[in-house]
């Protein structure tokens, strides 16, 4: 007997995501789930909000990232693994679901290594929506790995970035970068060390992988009235900027609880003031005071950024059907006879 609809789940795989991406614009489908992660920021306490489960290993970590409101439940399975890289692997993979909270059934499978570099970029340019310093069209990139080309086009899109300024300890990333990047309409500066990325920056984002306390940024390279967005210092024992730069600038987070173990305020004491993004975001919190001030937005990535972004890929599967039905729950014509559809199987 083959599977009822209501148990087939859509499966949107990397093959359904690229065509997906590629069919409403890359651009566009970033600022699609900047927009859902806004909305669902503005009602944060409408969500169940854990820090993440993570499992660590000497050469990386594995994550489950759950949360959910009153409609959706969403969690995603990450990897952070800095030397994958060597192998020929990635340092990040994932995949996810979103599932209906009524009757618990998964609505939608999904690939989430894409997803992760979309939402992540979201996220970036929506802190720097709010944070960075008005005018600002020059970013320095520093990391010009898998996720630097989606922050380079979400800061476009979103932000009005000109100019972005690349700098990796490996020559060939940047120049895989600049390459990629090409043809855009960004202005791309390929430099030969970090000090010389940063050179009339007004956003800094720091995007490496390195599993220890890194100094990407010392604290001589920050000046007054800077953005800068670190997404690289994302697990305990692994941060991207000088502790001194953390003392220097207002810091906004996504959750505290998770940022605090994970985050670049790792290196600060656990009650160092900090504002969650969603606050600033929902206007109960102010965001940068003055052109002087250096704001730093310390992303981790968190389970509701995958939960926008899973719910605009579960409306973007259903407008253009580009999902594979999986045959992922047992389905017996008596739902309590699940012994009995076992058994028929065996004729
Ligand atoms: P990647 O391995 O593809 O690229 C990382 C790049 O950083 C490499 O090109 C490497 O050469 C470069 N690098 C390492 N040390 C450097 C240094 N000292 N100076 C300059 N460049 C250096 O990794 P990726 O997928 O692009 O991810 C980048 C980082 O972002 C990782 O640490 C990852 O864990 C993190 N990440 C964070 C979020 C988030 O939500 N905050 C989401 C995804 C990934």
């Amino acid at each position: 007997m083959p599977p009822s609809d209501k148990a087939l789940v859509p499966f949107v795989s990397v093959d359904h995501m690229m065509q997906i991406v590629h069919r409403v614009g890359l651009a566009q489908m970033i600022t699609r789930i900047a927009e859902a992660i806004e909305e669902d920021f503005r009602r944060w306490d409408s969500f169940d909000k854990t820090p993440r489960v993570a499992a660590h290993s000497p050469l990386g970590v594995i994550e489950l990232m759950p949360t959910a409101n009153d409609r959706h439940y969403a969690f995603k399975y990450v990897n952070g693994h800095p030397k994958n890289t060597v192998d020929g692997l990635q340092t990040v993979t994932a995949f996810g679901l979103l599932a209906d909270m009524d009757s618990g059934y998964p609505l939608l499978l999904s690939e989430m290594t894409l997803l992760t570099a979309l939402r992540t970029a979201a996220m970036s340019a929506v802190a720097a929506k709010h944070l960075a310093p008005t005018g600002a069209k020059t970013m320095a990139l520093i990391g010009n790995g898998a996720q630097a080309e989606f922050q380079s086009i979400a800061m476009q899109a979103i932000c009005g970035l000109e100019t972005v300024r690349l700098y990796d300890t490996d020559p060939q990333a940047t120049a895989k970068c600049a390459a990629n990047l090409a043809g855009r309409g960004l202005a791309v500066v390929a430099c030969d060390s970090a000090e010389a990325a940063i050179e009339g920056a007004e956003i800094l984002t720091t995007c490496t992988a390195d599993k220890q306390y890194a100094t990407i940024l010392s604290d001589n390279m920050v000046g007054g009235g800077m953005h800068i967005n670190a997404i690289g210092g994302d697990c305990p024992g692994k941060t991207e900027l000088a502790r001194a730069i953390l003392h220097r600038s207002a810091i906004f987070v996504e959750y505290s609880p998770q940022t605090r173990i994970e985050g670049e305020i790792q290196q600060l004491d656990s009650d160092h003031p900090v504002t969650e993004l969603w606050q600033v975001i929902a206007g109960t919190a102010r965001g940068r005071r003055d052109a002087r001030e250096i704001t730093l937005f310390d992303s981790v990535g968190f389970a509701i950024e995958d939960f926008s972004a899973l719910r605009v890929v579960h409306d973007l599967a259903r407008e253009t059907g580009l999902t594979l039905p999986l045959d992922l729950l047992a389905d017996p014509d008596d739902p309590r006879d699940l012994y009995g559809m076992l058994m028929r199987a065996a004729g």
